[in-house]
């Protein structure tokens, strides 16, 4: 199996609804290209600096998908991030959101950002306490930011052997989802909730996930690995 039958095969599977976002982490141009070209269109990338040179590498391939931020972003890499990303889905504090606010109003760029969620509360992980009071003040506070667009909810889940686990994680994210959707605050439209990987974006598909995250299932294995 290559990338191209690897991403089509899941393409096939999974619900025209669900956004699938390529977790491209250890991946080269050339492998990020040969999933483009089978129709893949939003990367996600966990480090700034590979983006920035993945996106250089593609050429004119880079504009015609979206990137997505997926790991931790550093305050002093924000203002490179906000260049080539199109949408950050791992804001969990409202001090990194103005931190990202204040740089893109100097650009006068406008960026898509979700919250994310640690939806397990585990400690080694970032994201906001799974509590919906918790990540509805977020999104409030959010709201008043005007160069940030929130339009999303994100989480990892704790990692599993077997899928089912994570069942009920993402159900409780589902459920704050929900809620913060039915309350329409102002400046918010919450369309998307990103939560599922290649273990387990079945199970995340069942319990509500609009957008899965994929890596090893169309890539094959990471050489090494970072989470
Ligand atoms: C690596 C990664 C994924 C995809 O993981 P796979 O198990 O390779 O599919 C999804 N989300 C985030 C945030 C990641 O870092």
């Amino acid at each position: 199996m290559n990338i191209r039958e690897n991403f089509l095969k899941v393409r096939q599977e999974v619900p025209d609804y669900v956004e699938i976002v390529l977790a491209a982490k250890t991946r080269n141009a050339d492998e990020i290209k040969e999933a483009i070209l089978a129709g893949a269109d939003v990367i996600g990338e966990n480090y700034v600096q590979e983006a920035e040179r993945a996106y250089k590498d593609m050429g004119d391939l880079a504009k015609k998908v979206k990137w997505h931020f997926i790991g931790t972003l550093q305050k002093n890499k924000i203002n490179k991030a906000l260049k080539v990303f199109d949408c950050i889905q791992t804001i969990d504090s409202l001090t990194l959101a103005e931190d990202i606010n204040k740089r893109a109003e100097r650009i006068d760029k406008v960026i898509s950002v979700f919250i994310e969620i640690n939806i397990g509360s585990e400690v080694t992980k970032s994201g906001v306490e799974p509590e919906y009071e918790a990540v509805k003040n977020l999104a409030a506070g959010i709201a008043k930011l005007r160069y940030l667009k929130l339009e999303g909810l994100m989480t990892m889940g704790p990692r599993v052997g077997n899928p089912e686990d994570s069942r009920m994680y993402f159900r409780k994210a589902k459920d704050i989802f929900g809620r913060l959707k039915s309350i329409n605050i102002p400046n918010v439209d919450l369309k998307y909730l990103s939560m599922g990987m290649s273990n387990s974006y079945k199970v995340a598909i069942e319990e509500g996930a609009n957008m899965i995250r994929l890596g090893t299932i169309i890539f094959g294995r990471r050489a090494c690995k970072i989470r």
